[in-house]
């Protein structure tokens, strides 16, 4: 179990080293966090040489399979938001779209929280009730299509 964790969880080793937590919270004028565009190794066969960009999974908001609830729709599975940004200090993907509107991104949260573990936490729950509820929409839309393709049919 610890190796399949290993590297990834980024906020354990952020909650565990003191240095990487002060290093998480603190910003000066010279010093600031800034979410930067992760680019892929360019490879020899991409041609234009500029290298695609990278998508990972949110370290923060990222909920493996492990954590997701029996009574989720989403027991067995991992669930996570893709990220093309990274933290140019802290080295760690975070999304930088909030996932409500008005709301704050992880890259916001991540920088600005004391308590990182219990930040995790919520930011989880938030991301599975969010695609939850985004599934029970897409169902009734589905259900709706359906019931009007069958008027079509009917007055056909
Ligand atoms: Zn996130
Ligand atoms: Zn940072």
């Amino acid at each position: 179990m610890a190796g399949l964790r290993g590297r990834r969880c980024a906020v354990k080793q952020f909650t565990t080293h003191a240095v990487l937590n002060r290093l998480r919270l603190y910003s000066s004028n010279t010093l600031q966090h800034k979410s930067v565009l992760m680019k892929a190794e360019a490879s020899a066969t991409s041609g234009n040489g500029e290298g695609t960009t990278k998508r990972c999974h949110c370290r923060l908001c990222f909920v493996p399979a492990y954590l997701v609830p029996r009574t989720s729709t989403y027991h067995g599975r991992s669930v996570g938001r893709s990220s093309s940004y990274m933290c140019n200090l802290c080295g760690v993907v975070l999304c930088c779209e909030p996932l409500k509107q008005g709301g704050k991104s992880c890259h916001d949260l991540w920088h600005e929280r004391r308590d990182l573990a219990a930040l995790a936490s919520t930011s989880r729950k938030h991301l599975l009730h969010h695609r939850e509820n985004e599934d029970e929409d897409a169902k009734r839309r589905k259900e709706n299509a359906k019931k009007a393709r069958l008027v079509r049919s009917t007055n056909s």
